[in-house]
């Protein structure tokens, strides 16, 4: 069942979207070659629970499987969901760290990919192509559109430039559950799927490989990878659906601060 969220519930929903914002600010001020996964997630948690929230993820269950970490982080070839560790990141790797809270009964959730020091120009085209598809997945998201427009934008935009779009794993509405009706997929046909109505809250989060759309899940049950062991991309905003614009509740400000970039600028004209 999808919950249309009044605007003083999607208020609520911006202030646990800005506090992911800003813990993943206070991740990215830390990645870099020699740091660890189990690091950067220590720090997440503090930070969260410091501003009156929860972890959404840490104990997170599926059947007897429960997520030990506060943040997914996905090494290269992990798309998502992988578990925090203390292996030091490398130059030249990435990772993509995807954080959720529960604040006063509502949840954020959005995800970043950081490069580790020097990327290669391959992966680094990788990395803002899934961005692009991310912003124009979202500029679809309008008052009566459908779930396909969007869908469609981000699969024709990378499948375009030879990449793989996922399609094993979908974004989903969000509010008072963290993952609520409807799925909201990286792929589709202009056009198709649920009409998108004022107020529907969601996580729209391309994730893009760089070879196969093929995954498989690791031994520990959680840990998604490539099935050819090329690197992924993963992006996500939680978006609220409004005539003319979509209102974007998560920002990667905090981001972008802490790596010191121009915040992002589309490339590609939007249709
Ligand atoms: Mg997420
Ligand atoms: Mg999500």
């Amino acid at each position: 069942m999808v919950h249309l969220k009044s605007d003083k519930e999607i208020e609520r929903l911006r202030a646990s979207a800005d506090l992911v914002g800003r813990t993943l600010g206070e991740v990215a001020a830390l990645v870099r070659p020699g740091v660890s996964t189990a690091e950067l997630d220590k720090v997440a948690e503090e930070f969260i629970r410091d501003h009156g929230a929860e972890p959404a993820f840490k104990g997170y269950r599926v059947g007897s499987l429960v997520f030990p970490g506060t943040l997914c982080t996905s090494v290269n070839d992990q798309v998502v969901h992988g578990i925090p560790d203390n292996r030091p990141l490398e130059e030249g790797d990435v990772l993509s760290a995807d954080c959720g809270v529960l604040l006063d009964g509502f949840y954020g959730d959005s995800a970043y990919t950081f490069a580790v020091g020097d990327i290669s120009d391959e992966v680094s085209a990788l990395l803002s192509t899934t961005y692009e598809s991310l912003m124009l997945g979202i500029a679809q998201a309008t008052t009566g559109k459908r779930l396909g427009d969007i869908g469609s934008a981000i699969q024709t935009h990378c499948e375009g430039r030879g990449y793989g779009v996922v399609k094993d794993l979908v974004g989903h509405g969000i509010g008072r559950q963290l993952h609520e009706d409807p799925q909201v997929p990286n792929f589709g046909r202009t056009g198709s799927g649920r009409k998108l109505k004022t107020g529907l809250t969601v996580c729209v989060e391309p994730m893009i490989n760089r070879g196969t759309a093929s995954v498989r899940t690791e031994g520990d049950g959680w840990t998604v990878k490539t099935a050819d062991s090329l690197p992924s991309a993963h992006y996500e905003h939680m978006i609220a659906v409004r005539p003319g614009e979509a209102d974007v509740l998560t920002t990667f400000r905090y981001i972008e601060e802490a790596l010191d970039v121009l915040p992002y600028e589309l490339t590609t004209s939007v249709a």
